[in-house]
């Protein structure tokens, strides 16, 4: 015990500077002003010790839709949340319920793992939107569902050709029908954006209200009988043979199984397997205060429909159900205030650019969170190496609504012995590898982004 301890107080190493990982707070987001408060989960105690079937680190729709499936399935179940639950991305994403997963292309993953393991993952992404879907039917939720499918719009006239071969290859790996629309039609549906050249409607997924969402799997834990512990940071995590056992402070948590469900929050050094094998990304949002008709009919956006453009550096966005315009991108390089504050100028001016006639309507909330990438740009869903009682379910390549739900009660179903590491497959079963010069991500990133908006501008 002394020795877990003395190494308890080794600080989490992480990728971003400190104002990332203020888990004092709920960060401010629309989401978040417009949700009532959730129910005050427990507090840690200071010291001692605590037994749970399976402590699970990390609540967010990973932690606790695995804690979901565990606790039904008669486990007692814990989970560990190092500011509260929803605090990470789960409580401040976009709300786009939607295929996706991997950041490798259809052909891509058929040239690495084949057709048949390349319609599998198209299977478990499509199994991933039912799984809210019902989730969200079942529990009679709320949460401002929209949206009938997703319109994928060319941000100019050379990305028509990848629609095509997109729609060629949606309905080959995951049998989706998907629907070409010229300018002119979507103009005619109330979809006018500056500079778009066409849209494919890919008929699968929705939008909605990700905190509400995550309030809805809160509240179906708390009925299952798990236990939420919050502002509960684990610091350390050791095996031995018959059990595994997580630090917090002063507090020692003993379990029989435990799961890793922190992505963008990871640490460098929680476990060690970890380091070097992620890429967290700053993602960030703007929401408008909301439009009138007038308003929307002078940028001539109307629908409902929830829409990304083509470019790499991808801008994703919808008209709230209140009327409010919601518009995402890329939300900087860094975690510093400066670097925050050029980042929501860069965002603004995007949004601008896209819908000039909304250039002097206010925007009443900017925030942006971290989400995840793997040195294989696939989601990894099994045993983490060198433990047997340690899983991780990570990088969703932001794209979790659906598949992190669904991901984390795919791990719990691994671990209750209802699917087999062939179920889940190798696109989501192979461990990330550590990326070449882990050190430098970051640098690396940074050139991405300088040569993806080469590509973008002018490719
Ligand atoms: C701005 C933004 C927009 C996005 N938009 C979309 C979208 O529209 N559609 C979509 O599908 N996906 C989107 N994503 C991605 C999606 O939100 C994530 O993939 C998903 O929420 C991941 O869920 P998670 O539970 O695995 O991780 P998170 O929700 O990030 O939760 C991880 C939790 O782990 C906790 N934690 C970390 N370390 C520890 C520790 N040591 N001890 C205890 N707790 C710890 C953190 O506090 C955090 O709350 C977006 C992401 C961002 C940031």
């Amino acid at each position: 015990m002394s020795h877990m301890l003395s190494q308890s107080s080794s600080p989490l190493r992480r990728l971003y500077e400190p104002g990332a990982y203020q888990t004092a707070e709920l960060p401010r987001s629309f989401w978040a002003d417009s949700v009532g408060t959730l129910p005050a989960c427990q507090a840690l105690p200071a010291s001692g010790d605590l037994k749970t079937d399976i402590a699970i680190i990390g609540g967010g729709y990973t932690g606790l839709s695995a804690a979901l499936r565990l606790a039904q399935s008669g486990r007692s179940v814990s989970v560990f949340e190092a500011g509260r639950p929803g605090w990470g991305a789960s409580g401040r994403n976009g709300g786009f319920c939607c295929l996706g997963g991997s950041m490798l292309s259809w052909g891509n993953l058929a040239k690495r793992f084949g057709d048949d393991a390349s319609r599998q993952f198209a299977r478990h992404q499509l199994a991933a939107i039912d799984l809210v879907d019902h989730r969200i039917a079942n529990w009679q939720a709320d949460v401002d569902r929209h949206s009938d499918g997703e319109m994928v719009l060319a941000h100019k006239a050379g990305r028509i050709r990848d629609l095509h071969e997109e729609a060629r290859e949606l309905t080959h790996f995951a049998g989706i029908k998907s629907t070409f629309h010229t300018v002119e039609s979507l103009q005619e549906q109330g979809m006018n954006a500056n500079g778009i050249a066409g849209g494919l409607h890919v008929k699968a997924g929705f939008g909605l209200h990700p905190f509400k969402y995550l309030a809805a799997l809160h509240k179906a834990c708390l009925a299952a009988g798990v236990q939420i512990f919050e502002q509960a940071e684990i610091h350390h995590i050791e095996e031995s043979t018959n059990n595994v056992t997580l630090i917090s402070g002063d507090c020692q948590i003993t379990a029989d199984q435990a799961i890793l469900a922190t992505n963008g929050y990871s640490a460098e050094n929680m476990p060690q397997w970890l380091a070097g094998k992620l890429l967290p990304v700053i993602s960030g949002i703007l929401v408008t205060r909301p439009l009138n008709d007038s308003e929307q009919r002078e940028q001539g956006w109307t629908s409902n429909m929830m829409a990304y453009d083509t470019r790499v550096l991808l801008h994703y966005f919808r008209k709230l159900p209140d009327g409010r315009f919601m518009f995402g991108g890329r939300g900087g390089l860094d975690a510093t205030p400066d670097g925050q504050q050029k980042a929501r100028a860069v965002l603004i001016d995007e949004f601008h650019a896209m819908f000039p006639a909304w250039r002097d309507i206010d925007i009443t909330h900017h925030w942006n969170g971290l989400a995840c990438l793997s040195q294989s740009y696939r989601p990894f869903v099994g045993q983490v190496n060198g433990y047997q009682r340690l899983w991780a379910s990570i990088a969703y390549h932001g794209n979790g609504v659906a598949m992190a739900s669904y991901a984390g009660d795919l791990l719990a179903r691994k671990i209750t012995g209802n699917v087999t590491m062939s179920d889940i497959g190798p696109v989501m079963g192979l461990p990330p590898k550590r990326f070449p010069l882990s050190g430098l991500r970051r640098q690396y990133r940074w050139l991405a982004y300088c040569a993806y908006g080469f590509y973008d501008r002018f490719l």
